[in-house]
């Protein structure tokens, strides 16, 4: 590693502001930054099939997101081979609030109470930031045509960006060193439940690495392996008939971040590209 492929960049002001009006308002649902994180893995795979589709490329042949914890490092790591980013777009996406949406947020958060606030963040998203919920130190590696880029932050107003040579595979690895207040973050059975919680609209499979005994020949062994969790198909994939009327209304609430109940609906299959 040389001096000259690491610098440090500052957060815009909007997003320390986001943060601590995040961490004020968020602590007892802390858990919101799995849904986040989950959520732009997923994003990253739609868009890595979106150009794969409109540049005439090949599909991946597995898409997937993988989620692992470590007790012993106090680490959780999120996984996914979407479309990945290169230095510029960790600096732009992860360090500057390009949305106006999240501006708006920001000026009617600074207008609202408490309690209108956090329906506020439900409607809004809070996105990658949510992380910082739960851990001191983030770290994201990044890849993207052929570059792999390393991001980090300890959310004290500034993250630095460093060249770590080459890839073969687009993705991003979303690596949180987890708050000593949070551990429980890493339980497996508090990660599944979790998971499921905040994944039942996620169309690509989530898989939990876990490890457990399992007997290999005469002997008991320890055994590390990832655990398929979203295991429901999601709405859109099953046929109308199969679907509940409290389901139609969770995903239309969820989705759009509205408490009210839906309209309408319609329920339809397309095929083709
Ligand atoms: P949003 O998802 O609403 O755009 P986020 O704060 O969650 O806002 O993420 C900011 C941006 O960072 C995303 O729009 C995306 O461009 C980028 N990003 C975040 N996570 C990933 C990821 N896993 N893979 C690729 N890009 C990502
Ligand atoms: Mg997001």
């Amino acid at each position: 590693m040389s001096a000259a492929t690491q610098s440090e960049h500052s957060f815009q002001a909007e997003i320390n502001e986001l943060m601590s009006l995040m961490i004020n308002t968020l602590y007892t649902n802390k858990a919101c930054f799995l849904r986040e994180l989950i959520s732009n893995a997923s994003d990253a795979i739609d868009k890595d099939r979106q150009l794969r589709m409109s540049g005439g490329k090949e599909m991946k042949k597995e898409y997937k997101i993988q989620i692992i914890p470590n007790k012993s490092e106090h680490t959780l790591v999120f996984k996914d081979n979407g479309v990945g980013m290169d230095r510029e777009e960790l600096i732009n996406n992860l360090g500057t609030i390009a949305k106006s949406g999240t501006k708006e947020f920001l000026k009617r958060m600074r207008e609202s109470s408490a309690e209108a606030g956090k329906n506020l963040i439900g409607q809004f998203g809070v996105g990658f930031y949510s992380a910082f919920l739960v851990a001191n130190k983030v770290i994201v590696f990044s890849n993207k045509d052929g570059k792999r880029t390393k991001w980090t932050s300890e959310a004290n107003g500034k993250f630095t960006i460093e060249d770590c040579g080459t890839s073969s595979d687009s993705g991003t690895e979303v690596q949180l060193e987890v708050k000593a207040s949070d551990l429980n973050v890493l339980e497996e059975n508090v990660l599944k439940s979790l998971i499921k919680q905040y994944s039942g609209y996620v169309g690509y499979p989530i898989e939990l690495e876990v490890t457990s005994e399992k007997e290999v020949g005469e002997i008991k062994e320890l055994v590390t392996e990832f655990e398929m969790v979203n295991t429901d198909k999601p709405l859109w994939q099953r046929s109308p008939n199969e679907v509940t009327d409290e389901e139609y209304s969770a995903f239309y609430k969820n989705f759009t971040g509205d408490s009210e109940e839906p309209l309408a609906r319609k329920h339809f299959h397309v095929e083709g590209d």
